[in-house]
């Protein structure tokens, strides 16, 4: 469903009367296209504190309105190393273009990282390096630096550090005209360049306010950049339409072969999307006891790229909700991944070096009245991610991250009253809805061969929605 609303504000008379009476004002998002694959506009590295950090993938180039706008604030360590933060964005904020980016890099929190020395020991290997297909299994979520115990005064550097969350997403809040700000809390920079050349690209669009972690590398560059996915398969459940359809044929773009998978009933839909993409359909109920063998048996080659995007909503107060619609909810989002998930993985069909995106929904974060079991489902995926992550890159070399949807333009939310539909609209800093693309770019960035170290993340796709904030 159009957004009439965006189209009137990017007229003249839109403009006017949205700025007298103070209405949220969405700037149009630049998304990616082949005509238009990055950002108008350079890179300014800024630093605050004193860094460690390997930077030499980022292409900095100094410019008066920068698209983009990296501040390496890992080697923060205390309330003036804030002020250093403060006094590197204040004078360029104003002077980033619009649709631009502002990534704040910080150090790893975990309790026993000695934060802000720069890269966490052991072998790293340059992404152009191009090493063996797999993950290093001694690397998780938990893993974001050594286990030395926190110094004397590393509560000042865990506050400071700490401080840089509120900076971005308050910095979030208020900076508009469709810009994004984001923070990446590394320790290895090599590791992280999948990650910032997501975030400092039109595929981040709608992900602003976000977190994002990422552990020490090796990573594996993929041989031809504009395909990274050549050669792999990638399974959407859900793929026959909505978001599903979108990331199937992002995965499809980026060279997968996919196999779209979608209930018997859907199983037309299914034909088509992957007939468009030269993929295949395999038309499965994924709550089927044994949905995990009939994969494993469809994909004797093995399987590189596991999308769990099949989701349901039955909406009712909890008073008013019979067992049924509480279990169909939970069967298919939950109980059915957790399942497949096992199977796949005790078959060895998810191969080494292998991916796993779940789907969550900020409903699985704020809550959302008339969807305790929608909510529920969504946040045991955030459960199952979290859990999951550091065993199954230890045992499997496979990544387990999740995408936390928010409001998303789909046949879904098209159908949601009208009011209720312009307030969750609205209600993010960009002002407007996300579009099932925006879901899919971030997938295809967790995908990547190269998001090795990322692991165990759940990245909301909202906007920097203001629900579950
Ligand atoms: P959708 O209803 O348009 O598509 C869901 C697809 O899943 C359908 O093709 C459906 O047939 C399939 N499916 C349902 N049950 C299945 C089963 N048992 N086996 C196999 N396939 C099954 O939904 P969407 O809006 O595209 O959402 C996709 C995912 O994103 C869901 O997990 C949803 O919860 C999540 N999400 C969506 C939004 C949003 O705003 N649209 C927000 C947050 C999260």
């Amino acid at each position: 469903m159009a957004d009439r609303y965006l189209s009137f504000t990017g007229t003249a008379p839109g403009r006017f009367l949205t700025r007298r009476f103070g209405l949220p004002q969405p700037a149009p998002l630049r998304r990616w296209s082949p005509e238009h694959p990055e950002l108008d506009g350079g890179t300014l590295l800024l630093t605050a504190g004193k860094s460690e950090l390997d930077l030499s993938c980022l292409r900095a180039d100094a410019s008066d309105r920068p698209a983009a706008v990296v501040l390496d604030a890992t080697g923060v360590r205390d309330v003036d190393g804030l002020a250093e933060v403060h006094a590197a964005l204040h004078p360029v904020v104003r002077s980033v273009a619009a649709g631009g980016r502002v990534v704040v890099l910080g150090a790893p929190l975990d309790a026993g990282t000695p934060l802000g020395t720069g890269s966490s020991p052991g072998a790293r290997t340059p992404l152009d390096a191009g090493p063996p297909r797999g993950a290093d299994s001694s690397l998780g979520a938990g893993s974001l630096g050594a286990g030395a115990s926190l110094g004397a005064r590393d509560h000042h550097r865990a506050a400071a550090q700490q401080a840089l969350e509120g900076f971005i997403r308050s910095l979030g809040k208020e900076i508009g005209r469709g810009r994004t700000v984001n923070l990446v809390r590394t320790a290895d920079g090599p590791a992280a360049e999948s990650t910032l050349r997501f975030l400092l690209s039109p595929r981040s669009a709608y992900v602003s306010g976000q977190v994002i972690g990422v552990g020490a590398g090796p990573v594996t560059a993929p041989a031809d950049p504009a395909r990274p996915l050549a050669g792999r398969t990638a399974l959407v459940t859900g793929g026959a339409r909505g978001i599903g359809a979108a990331v199937a044929e992002t995965l499809a773009r980026d060279g997968a072969h996919v196999v779209v998978l979608d209930v018997p009933g859907a199983e037309a839909d299914a034909r088509r999307v992957a007939g468009r993409l030269g993929g295949t359909a395999l038309a499965l109920d994924i709550t089927a006891a044994d949905a995990g063998a009939r994969i494993a048996a469809a994909l004797p080659d093995g399987l590189d790229v596991l999308i769990h995007n099949a989701g349901v909503t039955r909406d009712r107060r909890l008073v008013n909700m019979p067992a049924d619609r509480w279990s169909s909810v939970l069967d298919v989002n939950l109980a059915s991944v957790l399942r497949t998930t096992d199977a796949l993985l005790a078959a060895g069909t998810l191969k080494a070096g292998g991916r796993i995106v779940a789907t969550a929904s900020i409903a699985g974060i704020a809550g959302n009245a008339g969807q305790t079991n929608y909510g529920a489902s969504k946040a045991g995926i955030i459960g199952l991610v979290r859990a999951l992550a550091p065993r199954a890159l230890a045992e499997h070399g496979v990544t387990v991250n999740a995408v936390a949807p928010g409001f998303i333009e789909t046949k879904m939310t098209a159908a949601i009253p009208l009011f209720i539909r312009e307030a969750g609209r609205r209600m993010n800093s960009l002002a407007q809805g996300g579009l099932p693309v925006d879901v899919a770019e971030t997938t295809a960035w967790l995908a990547h061969p190269a998001s090795g170290a990322v692991n165990g993340q759940v990245v909301r796709v909202c906007g920097q929605s203001l629900l579950g904030a």
